[in-house]
């Protein structure tokens, strides 16, 4: 019955602060006094509720703090750079620097279709919040043009992607026009290149001036089929997108040049075009590489200037092949900044059902109204079809991926905790749905209405208040489970297994001690930093320790087992070598308290290292080390987590024994996905059990060769937890990323033995389940533990008809035990709007997370069907929904236009990201085991994580002013966005790049690297010298703010322009076509075009 807070310390929504005065209870044992539920939380509170702002009292030690990494020496590469952070991709396959000078001709498109400009309508209005959503940015093919060049009255480039603001008006007119009624008609390319070359193939962008006379090689890539078939009735090529109003059925063509016919959206004159016969854009293209050529003038704003490009148009070239221009295709840079500016400054409000929040790259406050924060659950789309037959045309996934336990910055509230006593938090008798703001309060507050399932309940007594004028209860502002859209309560005995309360969970460290473990210096390194870490275990609230308990096992082909009773003075071992049947020695002293301990503890880390010092043990066993783990937290009677930390493939004689089963002949075969399944269902077993007991198990991987991802990693993925690997570890490169990644993770507040239930009103509910999870039946989503960096995504089916009055309701229950030992559920509210009309579902949605539902739904394909066949179901869906909204959204055009709806229009990019990504298209550099992880990563990757690992972040660093230290604004992930004048960092989540231009100016080489030319900069480098100047402590601080944002320490390459690693490091250039034949960003866009014309014809 009461809300265990006195007056927390921030109030929790923008609502009159709730008073929680008066109901301290301690019903439910006296676990939770009233006092520390503002502070428990704290740990879900910083982005890090590490020991390093609060450090334990009388802790004195520096703490092992990821921020202050232990110095290195500046390291070479270790032969595997990028792929080293997740794989044992080999550079030294890679083409030489020769070849990638050469690869000009592979950069080109493999279509001769044209693309015409992309034309940007300005979208319908939006229903909250300034930016138009539904804008249409359009594109048209172009180069079959048989009536006349058609110059397109391509509208502005800058409108489709400025601010909504500058959007033309419903009337068709382009206000912005007169912003380009100067633009030169010359700039329309001459009639009779767009005629007369229909088909042929278009200069890249890339290719230097020169290109003009530039033949298309043959061997300029396999031709996409689709690239060739029919093109649209021509039109101007290489225009910017157009902003038009929505729906303007017929639109008036406006400043067209001279000769040009308008086929398209009507728009602003044609912003500048990028061809390469005019010298500017000539101009444009020596940023891309080589001494030669000047810095690249076109970035940083949306589009180049004018001027730029073609006042003087250049002669009528004799191959005037002209493709799409880059910069008039919607750019995921533009659309992030835009977000950022529009939507960044104010508070996201949960108070509006349906609303669609800010871009997941957009720093924003979220204020708790009574729907969960985006930060716990976001939707691919925020309005529902009402019919299951609408859902099906427009084939927009409706999924929410949702990430229970967030971290929250600590600005906002953490949930509060509700405690309802004995009697348990308030819940609908018929479908168990918990009270929430959507619960219908009747009958004068005596009853209420479940707004899920339609039941009425009776309000028990001591629930009871009398409800205001308008239906609600008074004290529904002091209720966080009556106003807010995240609480959480106390759970009671009847919430816990076995009907008692729950012991506090108990972590076990698992070290492989063989040969391989020994000889990296692994063990020396870790038992030596387990020291310090074991000080800094989870905490609850202002708990002056934590309650976890810590025990110890070493492993090679047999168990070691570690007395570490506080009464010994030194630790016992003991041995256990019939792994076959595995059991656990000790009970008494195995788990013990860290405090306690200490003495005996140390002692232990300190002899592990020498004991094993010069074993030649090579081989290991693994399923027997997870089994005893899990038996000793049975025997214990708790949940708990196994940190393993494993070197081999398990060939030693044991139960769940592998063989190295690796075999690359398989990619691009039926039997491809075998390389993705576990080689024996042993592990699936024993995962079962591990979920059973609430035994959640972190791998930690430390591989030379292949050790099958595949297979090791089903107990991780099965019981919630995490899975780091670190190929060919060598102590000097790589503990900085492994201790960082180890500190993080022990440190981390996790929720133990957990179950996680979704709950849906009337209409639809939920049919699938995505993240690293286990599933007895098709509705509990069992976690063995669930750390605030995982999610579960769900998809929703209808299975019933839906209303727009009433929307869709979803409640996220989780039940977890605490790192205290306290057993809790979690809730999470959303309510959804549902439409009519699909033009409301498609300006409703988030693409950002729509990818992430379609990559995991692809993952999750490759186990089961060929990978082209999951390559395919993703295009052909991607196609399906275009074509939905072009047919029944679009406002009538030529079926030329490739039109996007505004919500979507990086729909096709950040797709063939996925699709060009290593698990569905891998380079012959991409080992299989780095598949397997990086699937297995995926699943259960927030929004933000796979925005960023699918499209990753390329900053400049010399463009900007040195004393400028806000980050700079991110470009285009394509190699002709790079100057050879300058530094650019690269990230992606999981890798970290420095890329270097040959043309970097002295001065710059000096103040990073602190030698004197770019000759002497050492490819590989992990670490930049620490230099007294402003430009080293630039840079220096946005890596740690890069690496302070993401879940992962990303280690870092330097990369020199024309240097072999370049290989690598433009696998990650993702606009551009791949070396594994991933298409290019263009190309794919007018495959896409193509696909939606089939569908449509
Ligand atoms: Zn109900």
């Amino acid at each position: 019955m009461n809300v265990n807070q006195s007056a927390p310390p921030v109030p929790p929504f923008g609502q009159p602060q709730p008073v929680y005065l008066g109901h301290h209870q301690s019903s439910y044992g006296g676990q939770l006094g009233s006092t520390t539920a503002p502070t428990s939380y704290g740990a879900y509170n910083g982005p890090v509720p590490s020991y390093q702002q609060t450090p334990p009292p009388g802790v004195s030690r520096a703490p092992p703090s990821a921020g202050a990494p232990p110095a290195s020496t500046a390291q070479g590469p270790c032969g595997q750079t990028a792929y080293g952070q997740f794989g044992q991709g080999d550079v030294q396959n890679g083409p030489s620097s020769t070849v990638q000078m050469q690869r000009l001709p592979g950069y080109q498109p493999f279509g001769s279709a044209i693309l015409a400009p992309v034309v940007s309508q300005p979208a319908v209005l939006q229903p909250y919040g300034p930016p138009p959503t539904s804008a249409q940015v359009t594109a048209q093919l172009a180069g079959m043009q048989i009536s006349g060049a058609v110059a397109p009255a391509s509208p502005p480039s800058g409108l489709g992607y400025g601010p909504p603001t500058s959007l033309a008006s419903a009337s068709g007119s382009f206000p912005n026009s007169g912003l380009y009624g100067s633009y030169p008609q010359g700039q329309a390319p001459p009639l009779g290149q767009a005629q007369g070359h229909p088909g042929a193939q278009p200069p890249q962008r890339s290719v230097p001036l020169q290109a003009s006379s530039f033949t298309p090689p043959a061997s300029g890539g396999p031709r996409m089929p689709s690239m060739t078939g029919p093109l649209l009735p021509g039109q101007s090529f290489g225009g910017p997108p157009v902003s038009q109003p929505n729906h303007v059925s017929s639109p008036a063509p406006q400043a067209l040049p001279p000769g040009t016919q308008m086929t398209g959206p009507p728009g602003p004159p044609p912003p500048p075009m990028h061809s390469s016969q005019q010298p500017g854009y000539q101009l444009q293209q020596n940023g891309s590489f080589g001494p030669t050529r000047g810095p690249q003038s076109n970035y940083g704003s949306p589009y180049p200037g004018a001027a730029a490009f073609g006042s003087q148009p250049g002669p009528p070239q004799p191959l005037p092949p002209k493709r799409l221009d880059p910069d008039a295709i919607p750019s995921p840079i533009q659309v992030i900044e835009d977000d950022r500016n529009n939507r960044g400054s104010e508070p996201f409000v949960t108070g509006v059902r349906g609303q669609v929040p800010p871009l997941v790259t957009t720093n924003f406050l979220v204020k708790d109204q009574g729907n969960a924060s985006p930060r716990y659950i976001r939707c691919t789309s925020y309005n529902i079809p009402c019919t299951s037959d609408m859902a099906k045309q427009a084939q927009v996934p409706l999924a929410a991926v949702i990430k229970p336990l967030a971290r929250l910055p600590p600005e906002e509230a953490s949930p509060y905790v509700v405690d309802h006593g004995e009697s348990g938090p308030l819940r609908c008798n018929r479908c168990k749905a918990y009270m929430c703001p959507f619960m219908q309060f009747v009958e004068g507050g005596r009853r209420f209405q479940c707004c899920f399932c339609s039941c009425i309940n009776d309000v028990p007594p001591q629930y009871f208040q009398h409800l205001d004028h308008t239906g609600k209860r008074v004290d529904a502002y002091d209720r966080p489970e009556l106003s807010l859209g995240s609480y959480e309560f106390l759970a009671t005995v009847d919430y816990c297994k076995n009907n008692k309360f729950p012991s506090p969970p108990a972590f076990i460290f698992m070290i492989d001690v063989s040969y391989n473990a020994i000889r990296s210096g692994l063990v020396r390194l870790l038992c030596e930093e387990l020291k310090s870490l074991l000080d800094f275990l989870p905490r609850e609230g202002g708990a002056e320790e934590s309650a976890i308990r810590v025990g110890f096992v070493t492993y090679n082909k047999v168990l070691h087992f570690y007395n570490v009773k506080s009464s010994l003075a030194q630790p016992q071992m003991m041995v256990v070598s019939d792994v076959g049947d595995m059991f656990v020695p000790l009970l008494d002293g195995f788990l013990v308290n860290v405090n306690e301990s200490q003495a005996v503890i140390t002692s232990l880390l300190d002899q592990i290292p020498e004991m094993f010092a010069d074993t030649r043990e090579t081989e290991t066993v693994f399923a027997p080390v997870i089994q005893a783990g899990m038996e000793a937290l049975k025997a214990a009677e708790c949940a708990g987590k196994l940190f393993l930390f494993h070197t081999s493939l398990p060939i030693a004689e044991a139960p769940g024994k592998l063989k190295n089963r690796d075999d690359r002949k398989l990619i691009n075969t039926d039997k491809e996905k075998t390389l993705f399944q576990p080689q024996t269902g042993a592990y699936q077993t024993l995962a079962k059990e591990c979920v059973a007991q609430g035994c959640c198990v972190d791998l930690f991987l430390f591989p030379n060769q292949y050790v099958d991802v595949a297979t090791l990693s089903v107990v991780p993925q099965l019981t919630g937890g995490s899975v780091y690997k670190y190929a060919c570890f060598q102590v000097e490169n790589d503990q900085e990323r492994f201790l960082s990644d180890l500190r993080r993770d022990v440190q981390k507040v996790v929720g133990f033995d957990a179950v996680m239930r979704v709950r849906t009103s009337t209409g639809i509910r939920a049919v699938d389940f995505f993240g690293a999870f286990y599933m007895n039946n098709t509705t509990d989503v069992e976690l063995a533990g669930l750390d605030g960096d995982k999610t579960v995504t769900v998809e929703f089916k209808h299975d019933d008809r839906l209303n727009e009055e009433n929307g869709a309701l979803l409640q996220c229950a989780l039940l977890y035990t605490s790192c205290a030992g306290q057993r809790r559920l979690r809730i999470h509210n959303l309510a959804l709007n549902c439409c009519t009309q699909l033009a409301d579902l498609y300006r409703n949605c988030e693409t950002d997370t729509l990818i992430n539902y379609m990559a995991k739904f692809a993952y999750r394909g490759v186990l089961n069907s060929p990978v082209k066949t999951v390559r395919d179901t993703l295009i052909t869906q991607c196609a399906q929904i275009l074509a939905c909204y072009r047919k029944n959204c679009a406002s009538p055009s030529s079926a030329g236009q490739l039109i996007l709806p505004e919500c979507m229009k990086l729909l096709p990019v950040y797709l063939n990201c996925v699709l060009k990504s290593d698990v569905l298209q891998p380079g012959a550099e991409v080992t299989t085991d780095d598949r397997a992880y990086v699937r297995q990563l995926v699943t259960s990757m927030d929004v933000a994580e796979t925005n960023v690992f699918f499209y990753p972040r390329l900053l400049p660093l010399t463009k900007s002013p040195i004393e400028n230290t806000t980050e700079p604004p991110a470009v285009r992930a394509s190699e002709e966005r790079l100057s050879n004048g300058d530094i650019y960092l690269l990230e992606n989540g999981l890798n970290l790049f420095l890329w270097v231009g040959a043309g970097v100016q002295q001065g710059v080489v000096q103040s990073l690297f602190g030698v004197s030319s770019f000759s002497q900069i050492t490819s590989g480098l992990s670490v930049l010298p620490v230099l007294d100047n402003l430009l080293s402590k630039k840079v220096q601080g946005l890596i740690d703010s890069l690496r302070a944002q993401r879940s992962r320490y990303m280690k870092l390459i330097v990369v020199k322009q024309e240097d072999k690693l370049e290989t690598v490091f433009k696998h990650f250039l993702v606009e551009d076509k791949s070396l594994s034949g991933g298409a290019s960003y263009v190309d794919f866009l007018c495959h896409m075009h193509k696909e939606i014309r089939q569908l449509l014809s």
